[in-house]
This record gives structure tokens, C-alpha cells and sequence, in this order.
């Protein structure tokens, strides 16, 4: 019995201590797992922390790839807008046509603004010139002057100052029925306004940004200068008309001049026949004398007028000199010449002269002598052959005409 009591006393003894040594091991194992748990929290915080980080710069990332697409938006349009003022710039600077130009401008102010409609203002400083417009009905000239005097473009061509509106709520500046002006920015040139360009909208749907105004200041920069260029070339082209017909016209009755005249002969008789009219007025001394040098200006003129009347489209007349003139026949023979001839002297002796204040009806008669270019002769003896023709027609009684002997008789003996 005893044995047995000593024998459950080891067992629970050696079970007790199992349990304790159990119980040791367990309570080692639980410190472990608390420490375990607050790495992991650690850990669990710093990630949470890595994430929203990484959500920032994400955010940031974000936010820098739309800032560049915008910025290469940007560098898109500005290239698109460079390339299309350069192209208008090489074209305005080909043509010296106002139309073209204007053209040129208008597309290009459309499609660069966005505008729905654009035109162009000439003005000289006094006349208005609508070349292209937008609101006004073709050929209403009158209720155009009318309402032009109230419009935004009157205000800009004469005070020179630009009319940019921005605010779509306030375009309404000119008559209801009519185009709305966004813009109105004057062409200067050297401090003179000499026009404007102008973007309308018939809503108020249209915003005018400040880059697109900027870009219509660049334009009406071009506009102008290839405008003005035009004017200028087309002034200087018909001033230099101008003088070049000064040069060889006569300026008491706008016939050729004398040296013209005699350029021309000369040239015509290098190529082709030609036959000359010399003629010169009977007794106009006595003219002179009795109704004095004005009046015998005046029937010079008269001359010159029946002259240009009487002209065929080859033949040139000039005036000689005084009271002389000569008429050049291209492709005539003898012949012709005396029939044209004396189709001027009666054209002459038919024609009612009148005085300066035309109270007064004069007879005139001219006398005419006729020449034919012959084989080697140069101008001179043409000349001399028409003059030797004259004398002789003022020999035999005047009011007639006479032509050169020489050729004459070989005429008649032909
Ligand atoms: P004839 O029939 O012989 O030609 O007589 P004529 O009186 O016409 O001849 P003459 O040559 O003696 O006179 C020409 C006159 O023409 C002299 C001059 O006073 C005049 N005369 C020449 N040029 C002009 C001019 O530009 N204006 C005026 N009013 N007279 C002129
Ligand atoms: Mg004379
Ligand atoms: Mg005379």
C-alpha cells in the first residue's frame, strides 16, 4: 500500500511537474506573440505611410503629365498660329492686289480666332471703303454711312485706338439687326490709320481670349503694312504712268508731243511703209491778231479734238510745233495718205471753231502736205518731202492738199 501511495505520489509529483514546466513553456510563447503582434503593427503603420505617399506622388505625377499635355497643347496652337502668320506674311508679301490681300487676311483671321465672321475697313481718311463686311446688305450705301458714324469701327479708325471685347454679354454695341463686333483693331501706318480689321458674332456665344486678341493685333500689323504697300506701289505705278505720258504729250492739246513724234517715225519706218501728213493752219497769224492768243490756243485745241476724232486706231497724231501738226499712217501708201488728208482738211473747214467764251463761230483751214516713205529714206527725207508737199499747197491758194512731186509723178506713171 505504501508502495502504491509513494508510487501516485511520483506519478502526480512527475505530472505536476510536466504541467509546470508546460505551463512555463506557454507563458515564454504568449511574450513572443506579443511582441510578434506589435511589429507587425509597426510594420502595418509604416506601409499605411508608404501608401499615402506614394498616393501624393502619384497625385503629383498625375497632375505634372496634364500640366504637359496642356503645355504641348499650348505649343501646338502657338506653332499652328506661327505657322499660319508665317504663311500669310510669305503670301501678302507676293502680291500687290488689294483683293488678294484682303483675302489672305480675312481666312486667316477666321481661322485663327474662331470668329464666325470678319471684315476689313479701308479708309483713306475720308472716304470709308467696307471691302469685305458682315451685317450690312450689298449696295445700301446711304443707311451704311448712317450707321457707320455709331459703330465701334468709326470709334477705332478715328481715334486709332483698339476695340477688344472679351465679355460675351456685352457685344451689342451696334444696331440690333446687325453683326456684333468682338473686335475692331485699327491698321496703322507710320501713325495714320488707314483702316481697321474687324471679328464679328452674331450670338453671344463667342469669347475673345486675350491670346486670340493678341494674334489679331499681329495680323492688323501685317494687314496693314501689306496693304499700304499695295496702295503705294499701285500710287507710284500710275504716277510713273503719268509722267511717262507727260514726257511725250503736248500740253496745250494733248497730242503727241514733237519728240515723240519723232521717235515714233523712226521706229515705224525701221519695219513697215508709212506715210506722212504735215499740215499747218492757213493765216492763223491773222487769227491770233484779230481774237487775240487765247483764242487761238483755243482753236488749237479744237484742231487737236477734230484730229483725235478723225484718228484711226494705227495712225499717231503729234503736234509738229506752233501751229503744225502731223499725222503718221502705218501700212498706207500715196494714195491713202492724200484720201486721209483730205478727210481732214474737210473735217477742218466743216468745223464750227468756237472763241474762249464761245460767242463766236470761225472757219479754219488747214493745208496739208503728203509724203511716202520711199526706198532708203530715213525720217528726214520724209520729213523734207512732206514740208517741200506743204509749201506747195500753201502756194496754190491754201485749203488744200498737196502731195510730194517726186512720188507723185512716179505714182501717176505707175
Ligand atoms: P500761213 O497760212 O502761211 O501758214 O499763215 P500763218 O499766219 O499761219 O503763218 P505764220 O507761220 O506766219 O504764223 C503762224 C502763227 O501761229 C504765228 C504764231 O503767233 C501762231 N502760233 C504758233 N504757236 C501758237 C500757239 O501755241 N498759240 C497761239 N495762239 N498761236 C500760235
Ligand atoms: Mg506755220
Ligand atoms: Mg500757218
Amino acid at each position: 500500500m505504501e508502495y502504491f501511495v509513494i508510487g501516485m505520489s511520483a506519478v502526480v509529483l512527475l505530472f505536476l511537474t510536466y504541467r509546470w514546466q508546460e505551463g512555463r513553456r506557454h507563458s515564454a510563447y504568449s511574450g513572443d506573440r506579443l511582441k510578434q503582434t506589435a511589429l507587425l503593427e509597426r510594420r502595418l503603420a509604416e506601409l499605411e505611410g508608404q501608401v499615402a505617399r506614394l498616393a501624393l506622388e502619384r497625385d503629383e505625377a498625375l497632375r505634372t503629365i496634364e500640366s504637359q499635355r496642356m503645355a504641348q497643347e499650348e505649343l501646338d496652337e502657338l506653332t499652328r498660329q506661327n505657322y499660319i502668320l508665317h504663311e500669310i506674311n510669305r503670301a501678302i508679301n507676293t502680291t500687290v492686289d488689294e483683293g488678294e490681300i484682303v483675302t489672305i487676311i480675312l481666312q486667316a483671321m477666321v481661322t485663327l480666332t474662331g470668329a464666325e465672321s470678319a471684315s476689313i475697313i479701308l479708309f483713306d481718311g475720308e472716304d470709308v471703303r467696307i471691302v469685305s463686311h458682315c451685317g450690312f446688305a450689298e449696295g445700301e450705301p446711304e443707311s451704311l454711312s448712317e450707321a457707320f458714324r455709331e459703330s465701334i469701327a468709326w470709334q477705332v479708325l478715328t481715334t486709332g485706338q483698339p476695340f477688344i471685347h472679351g465679355d460675351p454679354g456685352e457685344y451689342r454695341r451696334y444696331r440690333p439687326s446687325l453683326a456684333n463686333y468682338v473686335a475692331s483693331i485699327p491698321l496703322t501706318f507710320i501713325k495714320e490709320v488707314i483702316g481697321c480689321i474687324n471679328i464679328h458674332s452674331m450670338g453671344p456665344r463667342y469669347l475673345l481670349t486675350p491670346s486670340k486678341a493678341e494674334i489679331l493685333q499681329i495680323l492688323a500689323g501685317q494687314a496693314a503694312l501689306a496693304l499700304k504697300n499695295a496702295s503705294m506701289y499701285h500710287q507710284l505705278k500710275q504716277q510713273n504712268e503719268y509722267f511717262a505720258r507727260q514726257a511725250v504729250t503736248d500740253g496745250l492739246t494733248g497730242l503727241y508731243n514733237h519728240r515723240y513724234f519723232q521717235q515714233c517715225l523712226q521706229e515705224l519706218m525701221k519695219e513697215r511703209p508709212v506715210t506722212l501728213l504735215l499740215f499747218d493752219i492757213d493765216h492763223f497769224k491773222g487769227f491770233n491778231d484779230t481774237y487775240g492768243h487765247p483764242c487761238g490756243d483755243e482753236i488749237l485745241r479744237q484742231i487737236a479734238h477734230i484730229l483725235r476724232s478723225q484718228l484711226g486706231p494705227q495712225e499717231v497724231a503729234a503736234r509738229y510745233g506752233g501751229e503744225e501738226f502731223a499725222v503718221i499712217l502705218p501700212d498706207a501708201d500715196l494714195r491713202r495718205g492724200i484720201e486721209r488728208a483730205e478727210q481732214i482738211r474737210q473735217a477742218v473747214a466743216n468745223f464750227c471753231f468756237r472763241n474762249p467764251d464761245r460767242t463766236l463761230c470761225l472757219n479754219i483751214t488747214v493745208s496739208i502736205g503728203v509724203s511716202e516713205k520711199l526706198a532708203g529714206w530715213d525720217k528726214s527725207r520724209l520729213i523734207e518731202a512732206a514740208d517741200r508737199a506743204l509749201y506747195r499747197a500753201k502756194e496754190q491758194g491754201r485749203n488744200r492738199v498737196c502731195a510730194d512731186l517726186d512720188r507723185e509723178m512716179s505714182v501717176e506713171a505707175g
